[in-house]
């Protein structure tokens, strides 16, 4: 990935490709057996589609980093900041709650946020999304968790820290807030603008602050963890213990708290250590009470999403082998004028088979090999008049400089079994490597 022209976007460039394309296929074989079925939404909806499921008081940095324009009818249009709201709308739309329950969807694609850039925080990134919607049980809450792992671990990655809480009912988390205005209007003065800001708006979100002053005066306070009422708590334990169960490893985090204010009771990240300050990977939680406040059946759920740039840069810090991109099999080059036609014309039966390239001037052969050379193809087939006569080519090994005449007749089958034979100039076989298995 290189940067964009414009600030904080950039470009998936053909290096890129075959890693982005293998992390999207793991994530559908590991999603796919587990029922989750793939849903493309729109990249823009409605404003009101986000300015419901962020909810009343949301906090501004969330509304402030939409991108919300004007289209020429004079309909207000957001880029999805998340992909939740959008699903769950068709979701509503399409009456999905009619179908078999839990319904199962994943996403993946653009998503866009007016943020600060740095390492790992980009203005338009990738998510992979995943929502479960119409069970309210810890169960639930545990193959959601675990699924988000499971995808991890089938991608290569190791060193995942998963991290698992509660943020509780809506009234565990008006107790909280009010507690948290309680301890901290007196000091409200020592709070960072920010959090003085969210101490108005969501008290809650205080606990995300980075700022070392912030947590100074949190340290001695109560977490949400801590103040759970029966039934969330219930739930809570009931979902860590069937994590425990299956043996997917996690930590307890009695602060966590997630960016929107939909979230009800379990929380969860993923964060790994290799990619610097933003060291979270993925997150979600579960949001019963986002569906019907879309204006739908009041059907629970719960959901999560990671970020593909930073999975990546995860795994190529970890060193895991990525697959590289396809180089031709075969590069045909022309020795005169009249062998430019005839090895395009070859070039299109080959790739019935095989990626072929060819050159679109006739060469002689120094130059002819070094164009087959730097398309890093495994052999160059040469074709000049002396082959023509013979009604053949000739084919050169690029990496041994093994030469042979092969009759035109027989080269498909020739290239068969040079395909077959050895690994690309990258090293890693046609057939898979890393993430591509
Ligand atoms: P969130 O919806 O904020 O919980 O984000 C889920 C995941 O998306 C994060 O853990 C990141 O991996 C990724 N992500 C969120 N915001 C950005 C961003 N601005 N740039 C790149 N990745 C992001």
């Amino acid at each position: 990935m290189r940067p964009s022209a414009v600030k904080g976007t950039y470009d998936i460039l053909p290096d890129d490709q075959p890693r982005w394309r293998a992390l999207l296929r793991t994530t559908a074989r590991v999603l796919g057996r587990a029922g989750v079925d793939e849903i493309t939404t729109p990249v823009f909806e409605h404003r009101e589609v986000f300015d419901k499921s962020v909810g009343e008081s949301a906090d501004l940095v969330v509304q402030k980093e939409m991108y919300t324009f004007e289209d020429r009818g004079g309909r207000w249009l957001t880029l999805r900041p998340e992909f939740t709201a959008g699903v769950l709308r068709a979701f509503i739309e399409h009456g999905m709650h009619t179908w078999p329950t839990p319904v199962k969807l994943w996403s993946a694609g653009p998503a866009f946020r007016a943020e600060n850039v740095q390492r790992g925080r980009f203005r338009q990134f990738h998510q992979v999304n995943c929502e479960l919607v119409g069970s309210a049980s810890a169960l639930l809450d545990a193959e959601a968790i675990a699924l988000l792992v499971d995808t991890f671990t089938a991608l290569g990655l190791p060193g995942v820290h998963v991290k698992v809480g509660s943020v509780g009912d809506p009234e565990d988390r008006e107790r909280y807030n009010a507690y948290l205005r309680e301890a901290l209007v007196p000091q409200q003065q020592a709070l960072s603008e920010a959090s003085r800001e969210r101490l108005r708006l969501n008290p809650l979100r205080i606990l995300d602050s980075k700022d070392a002053g912030d947590q100074a005066l949190l340290a001695p306070l109560a977490r949400p963890l801590d103040m759970l009422a029966h039934a969330a708590r219930e739930h809570f334990d009931a979902v860590t213990d069937t994590l425990s169960a299956w043996g997917v490893p996690f930590e307890l985090d009695a602060s966590i708290v997630r960016g929107l204010d939909y979230y009800r009771r379990t929380a969860f990240e993923v964060h790994h250590a290799g990619i610097g300050a933003q060291s979270a990977l993925g997150g979600g939680g579960r949001y019963d009470g986002l569906v019907a406040n879309l204006g739908g059946p009041d059907v629970p759920g719960i959901g999560w999403a990671f970020g593909i740039e930073r999975v990546l840069d995860a795994l190529e810090g970890e060193g895991v082998a990525l697959p590289a991109r396809e180089r031709a099999l075969a590069y045909l080059v022309a020795l005169d004028q009249e062998a430019v036609a005839e090895v395009a014309q070859l070039a299109r039966s080959l790739r019935a088979e095989h990626r072929v390239e060819h050159g679109y001037v006739a060469r002689n052969p120094g130059k002819g090999l070094r164009d087959a050379d730097r398309s890093g193809a495994r052999v160059a087939v040469l074709r000049g008049s002396r082959e023509r006569e013979a009604g053949a080519v000739v084919v050169k090994d690029l990496r041994t400089g093994e030469q042979l005449v092969v009759a035109l007749d027989d080269l498909a089958e020739h290239l068969r079994v040079v395909a077959s034979e050895a690994p690309t100039a990258d090293g890693i076989p046609t057939t898979g490597g890393g993430v591509a298995r």
